[in-house]
C-alpha cells in the first residue's frame, strides 16, 4: 500500500502550484509536509485525495480504496453553526460504512465513544458543536478521523488556532496511530513539532526541494532554497 506521485503538475488558471513532483508515501510512514506559504502543500494534499485534477503526471493509490484515506482539510468542511452534537460529528467517520442515512449499531457507537475518549472529549458527546473552543472542535475532528479507521491519515495544518496543550495531545494520538501501522502525512509549519514527531519530511516550494529524514531535510541550506524559490515564484506573479 502506498500513495505514488509521478511527475505531478497541478495548475490554477495555467499557473502551476505543484510542479513536476515525484514522491512516494509508503504504508506506515510518518511524514511532515513542510514549505513556505503558497508552496503548494494544500494543493498537493487535495490532489492526493483526488479532489483536484492532475495537469501532468499522476497520483496512484496502490492497493488503497477511497475509504482507506482520511483527510482533514485546512479549512474545516464542517459548518459549526449546524445544530449537531459532538457525537454526531465524530460519527460522520462511519460514512463509508453506513452512508448518510444508515443507523449506527451498538458496536459502532462504542467505537465513536472510544475515539472521543482518546481525544479527551468523552464527556462532551452530547454537547452541540457550536459550544466548543477551537481546540475542542479540532479534537472532535480528529476523533472523526479515528472512527473512519483509514490506513492513511492526511492532515492539512491541523493545529492552526489550537492551543499548545491540545496540539501536543493530538500529536501524541497521531503517533499512537502511526505505531499501530497507520500512515500519517501532515502539513505543519512548526519546526519543533516536526522535529519531535516526524521522522521524515517532504520539503516543497512548488517543486520538490527534498525528502527524507527530517534532520537531513530541515537544514538551513534547504530551507533557504525553498524560501528563495517561493520568493522567485511570487516575483514572477508580480511581472505578469
Ligand atoms: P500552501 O498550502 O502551501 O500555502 P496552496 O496549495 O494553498 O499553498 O497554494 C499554492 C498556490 O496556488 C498559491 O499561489 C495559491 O495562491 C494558489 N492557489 C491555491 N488555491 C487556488 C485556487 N483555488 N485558485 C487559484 N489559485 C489558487
Ligand atoms: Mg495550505
Amino acid at each position: 500500500m502506498s500513495i505514488l506521485i509521478k511527475n505531478l503538475t497541478v495548475s490554477y488558471q495555467a499557473r502551476p502550484a505543484v510542479h513536476h513532483v515525484d514522491m512516494i508515501f509508503p504504508t506506515g510512514c510518518m511524514y511532515a509536509i513542510f514549505g513556505p506559504n503558497g508552496a503548494g502543500k494544500s494543493t498537493l494534499l487535495k490532489t492526493m485525495m483526488g479532489l483536484l485534477r492532475c495537469n501532468t503526471g499522476s497520483v496512484e493509490w496502490q492497493n488503497l480504496q477511497r475509504a482507506d484515506i482520511a483527510y482533514l482539510p485546512q479549512q474545516s468542511d464542517v459548518d459549526r453553526s449546524q445544530p449537531m452534537s459532538v457525537f454526531e460529528l465524530a460519527a460522520m467517520g462511519l460514512w463509508y460504512e453506513i452512508g448518510f442515512f444508515g443507523r449506527v449499531n451498538p458496536t459502532q457507537r462504542e467505537r465513536v465513544q472510544a475515539a472521543l475518549n482518546r481525544v479527551d472529549m468523552g464527556d462532551f458527546a452530547n454537547r452541540t458543536i457550536n459550544e466548543l473552543s477551537n481546540g475542542q472542535f479540532q479534537r472532535v475532528l480528529l476523533a472523526r478521523m479515528l472512527v473512519q479507521n483509514a490506513k492513511f491519515l492526511l492532515l492539512d495544518e491541523p493545529f492552526n488556532a489550537v492551543d499548545a496543550k491540545t496540539t501536543y495531545a493530538l500529536l501524541d494520538v497521531l503517533r499512537q496511530e502511526n505505531r499501530q501501522g497507520k500512515a500519517v502525512i501532515a502539513v505543519l509549519h512548526d519546526y519543533e513539532q516536526v522535529r519531535a514527531y516526524f521522522p521524515h519530511t517532504f520539503l516543497i516550494a512548488r517543486e520538490k526541494i527534498a525528502d527524507g529524514k527530517t534532520e537531513n531535510v530541515l537544514t538551513d541550506e534547504l530551507l533557504s532554497r525553498a524560501n528563495a524559490l517561493a520568493q522567485a515564484a511570487e516575483d514572477d506573479d508580480w511581472c505578469e
